[in-house]
């Protein structure tokens, strides 16, 4: 167990529709919601005892907003009747447009949640009908106002980009739009082309053309260039919080930052994943066998690792060059029991000379130009 306090994520499995790029596990059966919600807290009993605190509870899908705010605030009352959770908890919901309306969020947030994510995408109607989004522009803007005036004060909206035939005036263009809002984090993530999913059928086929590479890898220098003109600080490789300059208030994800600094999470639903020490335990990844696994009395646990003290180091490198704080050598070399630099101080030289890291005794970082290469960057490093 870490000294900090964990991470609680409820895996909701339901989506409206299936977008034709998207891999994560979801199901339209949305008749199932009502069984699902009942079988959480069983699931939730069979793990009370590897929580001793949590200051986060996540809903994440799939499409969280598809539960009323009645459902949303059982499963907040059986977390809280088995976990101890902190008072100021970040309570996150992921948000779809076009799932819910101005009343619906009211509800949320006497519900308990304190922070929505929304899935807003685009703010152009022809990328989001190309994503096979549910919602117009219009609609996922309104989401957000009525999420504003509901009195939400910490609202995420997340964007795709580098999408086919995407040019830098026109993300910049979406950009201006999504900024003018002042949402407090911005996730930005680039189309990627997921094996088994009908886009990639459709680039096999002929019938999509991906954006050239170094299209997209421009995109991905635009897109930090401009939040930072804009006053947002990328924390993250796709990730960027408000700078809050009057309160200094810190409006980067609680939660997410558990996944990338090896903090203990414990994930509910089917294909949920959680960390326990260097303990990695992943649930079934359907929903019906989840829940037969619950009926049945059975863990839905599907599969367990113990990551090795090298695998551990890997992880630690690569999740940490992920973030723009970079890897703290000092404390890696008193977790590992083992100095950074005799470790990979030749590699990081090397990186350095090229302009791809900056590493000075205590910090290890890539740079912006070391980000748009990130992958291969990693692999240099763990050559
Ligand atoms: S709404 Fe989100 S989770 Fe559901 S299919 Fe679309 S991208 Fe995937």
């Amino acid at each position: 167990m870490t000294a900090q306090p964990a991470g609680i994520y409820i895996h909701v499995p339901f989506c409206r529709a299936k977008c034709p790029y998207c891999d994560f596990y979801s199901v339209t059966a949305l008749d199932r919601i009502d069984a699902f919600v009942k079988a959480l807290p069983t699931e939730m009993d069979m793990q009370r005892h590897r929580i001793s605190l949590a200051d986060t509870v996540y809903f994440g899908g799939g499409t969280p907003s598809l539960l009323s705010a009645r459902r949303i605030e059982r499963i907040l009352d059986e977390v809280h009747a088995r976990f101890a959770v902190t008072k100021d908890a970040e309570v996150t919901l992921e948000v779809n447009p076009g799932t819910v309306g101005r009343l619906d969020l009211d509800a949320f947030r006497r519900a308990g949640v304190n922070r929505l994510n929304i899935g807003l995408q685009s703010t152009d109607d022809h990328i989001l009908s190309f994503l096979g989004r549910i919602h117009s522009a219009d609609t996922g803007i309104a989401t957000y106002r009525h999420a504003r005036d509901a009195g939400f004060d910490n609202v995420g909206l997340d964007l795709i980009y580098a999408v086919p035939g995407q040019t830098r005036k026109a993300w910049e263009a979406e950009m201006a739009k999504v900024v003018e809002l002042a949402p407090e984090h911005l996730s930005c993530y680039t189309l990627t082309i997921e094996a088994g999913t009908p886009l990639a059928r459709w680039v096999e086929e002929g019938r999509v053309r991906p954006l050239d590479e170094n299209i997209a890898g421009d995109l991905f220098s635009a897109t930090a260039d401009f939040l930072e003109a804009h006053g947002y600080k990328q924390y993250e490789i796709s990730n960027y919080a408000r700078v809050c300059k009057t309160e200094r208030l810190d409006l980067r994800s609680r939660h997410n930052r558990k996944y990338w600094n090896f903090v203990d999470y414990m994930g509910f639903g089917p294909n949920a994943h959680s960390l326990s020490g260097a303990t990695r335990r992943w649930n079934c990844s359907t929903l019906d066998e989840y829940m037969d696994a619950l009926q049945r009395g059975a863990s839905p646990e599907a599969g367990r690792e113990t990551l090795t003290r090298e695998q551990q180091i890997l992880e630690a490198v690569y999740l940490g060059l992920r973030q723009t704080e970079g890897i703290d050598t000092k404390l890696f070399s008193s977790r590992f029991q083992s100095d950074f630099n005799d470790l990979f101080g030749k590699q990081a030289a090397q990186l350095a000379a090229e302009g791809l890291i900056d590493a000075s005794a205590e910090q290890v970082r890539l740079t912006r130009r070391g980000m748009r290469f990130m992958e291969s960057v990693v692999q240099i490093m763990l050559e």
